[in-house]
This record gives structure tokens, C-alpha cells and sequence, in this order.
């Protein structure tokens, strides 16, 4: 159960604590596309994440997106971001994971993966011991196969739920939603 728990579990982006990041010697952070950047099959990025990214890269982090989808879904969202992507990654396998590393010139250690699945995000991240971060998807929308992980997901979701960062936030966002 070990690869499966997240070293940070946020409710979203927004939340990250990258001065922790920064402390705990994290250089460069890995993004998984769908759920975690944008709502799964949307292609248009809020001027919020855009400043989000934007403020990641004055204080000096490297960024990459990797993820499971197309090329042409992948080079879209990350020419809009200006940073590089890394597509059919293939996730929990490590190889996408080794190959964006190298991309970013930085060791195991010193990079952290940020997405929104247990089972390919950070697993996948954990196997080579980077630093991981869960967040909450974005959509309740997704890939039929994300479906059956999901259910599995949940199992460790309740084991870590304690420890998610801006819930309070979510409660009101869930409140807001039904209004
Ligand atoms: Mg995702």
C-alpha cells in the first residue's frame, strides 16, 4: 500500500504548497493533462492556471506534462502552457516518467508528480521514488477505463482522506454546485 499513498493530497492545483516543495530539494514537477489541468476532453486552460504555471516557473521550478493521451491532445494543452509533453506515456509504466527526467535534467529525488489517479499517476511516479501529489479530479467526467481504477482508488482514498489540503474549500465548492 506504500506506492500508493501520495506524499500530498490537495483538493486542487491552487493548493500545493510549493515552498515545501522547494524544501524538501523538488526541482522540476511532472503534470498529468486530464482531470488534473484541465476537465477531461476540454481543451481551454482558465487564465487562473495560466498565472498558476506562470508563477511555478518565476520561482524557478521545471515543468512537464506527462500523460496517457494523444499527441495531438498533449501538444495542444502544453504549446498553450509553453512547456514541454510527453504523450502515450503509458502510466503506472516508468518509462514516460524516465524519459521527461531526462528532459528536465534533474534525478528521481528531485522531481514530483502531480496528478489526479492512484493507480497511474502515483504509482507510477512512487515506483521511481519521486515526490507525489494527488489532487482531486477536476470533472467527474473521464476515460471509460479510468471508471473500474476508480473503484479501487476508493479504498485508499479513505484511508487518506484525513490528510487532504483545501477541503474546506471543496465542501463549499460541492455546497455551490447543488445551489
Ligand atoms: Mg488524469
Amino acid at each position: 500500500m506504500r506506492f500508493l499513498h501520495p506524499d500530498m493530497y490537495v483538493s486542487n492545483l491552487f493548493n500545493i504548497d510549493t515552498g515545501k516543495l522547494k524544501k524538501s530539494g523538488i526541482k522540476a514537477i511532472v503534470f498529468d493533462l486530464d482531470n488534473t489541468i484541465v476537465p477531461w476532453g476540454c481543451s481551454k486552460l482558465e487564465d487562473e492556471m495560466l498565472g498558476w504555471f506562470a508563477k511555478l516557473q518565476k520561482e524557478g521550478f521545471k515543468t512537464c506534462i506527462v500523460s496517457n493521451n494523444t499527441e495531438e491532445r498533449v501538444s495542444e494543452l502544453s504549446g498553450l502552457l509553453s512547456i514541454p509533453g510527453i504523450h502515450k506515456a503509458s502510466k503506472p509504466r516508468r518509462r514516460a516518467f524516465i524519459k521527461a527526467m531526462r528532459l528536465l535534467d534533474v534525478r528521481p529525488e528531485e522531481m514530483a508528480m502531480v496528478g489526479d489517479q492512484v493507480f497511474t499517476d502515483v504509482l507510477g511516479a512512487k515506483r521511481l521514488g519521486m515526490y507525489t501529489i494527488l489532487v482531486v479530479p477536476i470533472s467527474k467526467k473521464e476515460f471509460f477505463g479510468t471508471r473500474i481504477n476508480r473503484q479501487l482508488e476508493k479504498m485508499v482514498l479513505r484511508q487518506i482522506k484525513h490528510r487532504l489540503i483545501g477541503n474546506q474549500e471543496l465542501r463549499v465548492r460541492s455546497q455551490e454546485s447543488k445551489r
